[in-house]
């Protein structure tokens, strides 16, 4: 397979592609940010690695640190996580309070606001530095010392995180939340604020293409089943509440954030990372979206 070619000629048609997205505008960082960058790089198993466009420029991954604070949390307890939110995809936007209200507090996935803040809430009951201690994980997991996140950004959206403030507030009042929210804030706010560049994230990732190791490290991130899990969750509540969409017309586990990055993953080939910051409706990147559906059109490999 020439991934390279099939890269270059799916990027190249894509940026020339008419954009209808929108900067997310509700973090006031965000909207600063240069709306015309299109980065991709991809990372194989096999090392072979390609990057094109803007992939060495630095952006915020928001919602996609849920996927590594799950893998965290998941790391250290085990199948005991699952007691205190779901596995179901939503169906609601990224940040409703609708359905808590119904499920009594208990979120229905770890990907969406509710779910990330009972990890969060998980993580800061189990580690003693928990900004720093999720920092060195991630730093290990890429092997990238250099990695940190962004006092500004998560400023910004502290400033302006009324729904998850409620979101919290109001896990609490079911009992789902241990903590002092405003400290589970805190650290959901510095968590989303990370800040990596297509390479950083594709290469971060790899090791959910790899069964939970990292390339040539014997010492495993996550076993097999959680890896599966994982992937599995990605697959099917990976997208807000276009999950089904980006199954649909991409075909493989995925995670994106309102900064404009998707993460996608092929189990046992490789794994991709596109920054388009522009977001189409349902608050993914509306040119990550169609570079990665005609990228695995043209491949013609999916998980499918
Ligand atoms: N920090 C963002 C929020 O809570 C993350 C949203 C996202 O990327 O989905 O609104």
């Amino acid at each position: 397979m020439n991934y390279k070619a099939i890269i270059e000629d799916v990027y190249n048609t894509v940026r020339n592609e008419e954009d209808a997205g929108k900067l997310a505008s509700y973090i006031p960082e965000l909207a600063k940010v240069d709306p015309e960058k299109f980065g991709v790089h991809f990372s194989a198993i096999d090392r072979f690695e390609f990057g094109i466009g803007d992939y060495r420029d630095k952006f915020s991954i928001q919602s996609i640190t849920k996927v590594l604070t799950l893998c965290l949390a998941y790391k250290i307890l085990g199948e005991k996580i699952w007691e205190r939110l779901g596995v179901e995809p939503s169906g609601t936007p990224f940040n409703s309070l609708i359905q808590l209200e119904a499920d009594k507090g208990v979120p229905r996935n770890p990907f969406i606001n509710a779910g990330a803040l009972v990890i969060c809430d998980i993580l800061l009951s189990h580690l003693d530095n928990p900004k720093a201690d999720f920092l060195e994980f991630i730093r290990n997991v890429s092997g990238n010392p250099g990695l940190n996140y962004s006092p500004k950004i998560a400023d910004s959206e502290k400033s302006v995180g009324y729904r998850n403030m409620a979101l919290c507030y109001f896990i609490k009042s079911f009992g789902n939340i241990k903590n002092d929210p405003l400290e589970v804030l805190d650290f959901y706010f510095c968590s989303c604020s990370l800040e990596m560049d297509c390479s950083e994230l594709s290469r971060t990732f790899l090791f959910l293409a790899n069964g939970g190791r990292k390339l040539f490290d014997p010492t495993p991130i996550l076993t097999k089943s959680q890896t599966k899990r994982v992937n599995a969750l990605m697959q099917t509540c990976g997208f807000y509440d276009e999950s089904g969409e980006f199954s649909f017309k991409v075909g493989l586990p995925g995670k994106s954030g309102v900064g404009g990055g998707i993460i996608a993953i092929h189990p046992s080939q490789y794994s991709i990372g596109v920054w388009s910051p522009k977001l189409n409706e349902k608050g993914n990147s509306f040119k990550g979206m169609k570079f990665l559906e005609y990228f695995t059109t043209n491949t013609q490999l999916s998980i499918f």
